[in-house]
């Protein structure tokens, strides 16, 4: 199996983020990424079972093993690694605050960035 197929497997069922550890599974085995099973916690939005701080180790083995995209894919960053050296590059992510910045609808900050190039200065 490639890593695009294993990956295939970490992807949220809800949102198009991918799961990280810990994993927690619903009593029916369902996971979520962490920012959706903040939200859902207990309950499972996909059957009526709940979350009883149930974790799935060969998820959180598979995602030890292959390059994860970062979660801020979605607004253009590029960059993937593997388990705990995604998660030090999503805490210092140009790509993080930007996100932020759409989500407060600033999106001309996106296009700006898309025309000149990044340029971390600017931003601030
Ligand atoms: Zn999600
Ligand atoms: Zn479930
Ligand atoms: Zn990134």
């Amino acid at each position: 199996m490639c890593d695009q197929e294993l990956l295939a497997t970490l992807l949220c069922p809800i949102c198009p983020s991918y799961l990280s550890p810990p994993i927690q599974v619903c009593t029916n085995g369902h996971s979520l990424c962490p920012t959706c099973f903040e939200r859902a916690k207990p309950q499972c939005p996909q059957c009526p079972g709940k979350f009883i701080n149930r974790r799935c180790f060969i998820l959180e083995r598979i995602y030890d093993k292959i390059s994860v995209p970062c979660r801020n894919q979605k607004y253009g960053c590029t960059f993937s690694a593997k388990g705990l050296q995604i998660k030090k590059h999503e805490k210092k992510c140009l790509w993080e605050f930007l996100g932020r910045r759409i989500k407060n609808k600033h999106v001309w900050v996106l296009c700006e960035i898309r025309i000149n190039g990044v340029n971390r200065r600017k931003l601030k």
